[in-house]
């Protein structure tokens, strides 16, 4: 039996995701045809150079042409000017999926555009690592990592079983979430993690510690994990945080609170109200460990995994 569920596939963006996406179709034979196109003429000649897809376009539209799947993989932030590039080349019947990090605003922003009867369903795997652009994607990102579809209004059903599928052939696990409770549950999990980290670095580059050699050596994986997060896409996540505005600054809001609880703590020796956060919090790690979402291993597992969420 054929394992084709999307004959042609059109990838417009050719960066991490994209890439690693067509990587994975290949490895798992998903695809007849995969289209493709970026915005720059260099990224679309190392695509070329390297026969990431089967046919780099001119343009989107072009690339969109015939397509079955439209994998939107480009910033959040230009989501909305592309699916308006696109949108006279869709064929009926065709679906269109993104795979932004931030789903309240790409609903927004590229639904209008989209003809009657082409069927749109966003997502969002959560998986990547601090690289980018067409040489950094590989076929083994989604393995067992989740990925967020969202129904939107008139979603098909089939058309999400089908679409969950295809996910699940990358090697992801597939869940359904509504779009404003995927936004809240990102900017606890990685948005506001990730605004920290850039926040960490930034301090330890003031005080002019970040590569300073001790810094480096005795930093293990707590700082060192902090730089690789910070070393992230810039546009990416300008993007995302302009985009998932008012739940990140919520999650900030209550961050600020609690650090400023621990900074009193601290101030006033309260070593009672110190100790009972760290309790708790070791707690939810170990609820981590339990849940199958981490490894117990002293080193995180981090040396064993090529990437991580
Ligand atoms: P990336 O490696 O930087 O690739 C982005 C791609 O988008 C590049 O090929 C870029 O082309 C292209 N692009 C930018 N603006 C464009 C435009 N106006 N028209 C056509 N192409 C355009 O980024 P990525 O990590 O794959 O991220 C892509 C999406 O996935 C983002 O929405 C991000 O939020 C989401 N995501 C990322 C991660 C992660 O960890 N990286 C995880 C999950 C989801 P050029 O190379 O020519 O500039």
């Amino acid at each position: 039996m054929s394992s084709v569920i999307y004959p042609k596939v059109a990838l417009i963006g050719l960066g991490l995701i994209a890439g690693s996406m067509a990587h994975g179709m290949r490895r798992a034979g998903l695809a007849e045809t995969i289209s493709g196109y970026a915005r720059s003429a260099e990224t679309r000649a190392i695509a070329a150079e390297i026969g990431l897809v089967d046919e780099v376009c001119q343009s989107a539209a072009e690339a969109c042409t015939d397509a079955d799947l439209v994998v939107l993989a480009v910033p959040v932030g230009v989501m909305g000017k592309v699916a308006a590039e696109i949108a006279p080349a869709l064929k009926p019947g065709a679906v269109v999926t993104d795979v932004g990090s931030v789903k309240q605003s790409v609903i927004a922003d590229v639904a209008p555009h989209l003809p009657e009867g082409v069927h749109f369903i966003p997502g969002h795997p959560l998986a990547g690592t601090e690289h980018s652009g067409p040489r950094s994607g590989f076929a083994e990102l989604f393995d067992n990592k989740w990925c967020i579809l969202v129904a939107v209004e008139g979603s098909d059903q089939a058309e999400v079983e089908k679409l969950s599928r295809f996910w699940e052939a990358l090697g992801s696990n597939v869940d359904v979430m509504d779009p404003a409770h995927h936004d809240l549950v990102l900017a606890v999990t990685s948005h506001a993690p990730h605004l920290i980290a850039y926040t960490m670095v930034g301090v330890a580059d003031d005080l002019r510690r970040v590569t300073d050699s001790e810094v480096i050596k005795y930093s293990a994986a707590g700082f060192r994990d902090f730089t690789r997060i910070a070393a992230s896409d810039p546009t990416m996540w300008r993007d995302v945080f302009l985009t998932n505005k008012a739940a990140t600054l919520e999650i900030l809001g209550r961050f600020t609170e609690e650090l400023f609880a621990l900074q009193r703590a601290i101030r006033t020796e309260d070593g009672e109200h110190l100790h009972d956060y760290f309790t708790r919090t070791r707690a939810i790690r170990r609820g981590i460990i339990d849940a199958g979402q981490d490894t117990d291993a002293p080193d995180f597992g981090r040396f064993k995994a090529k990437s991580d969420t």
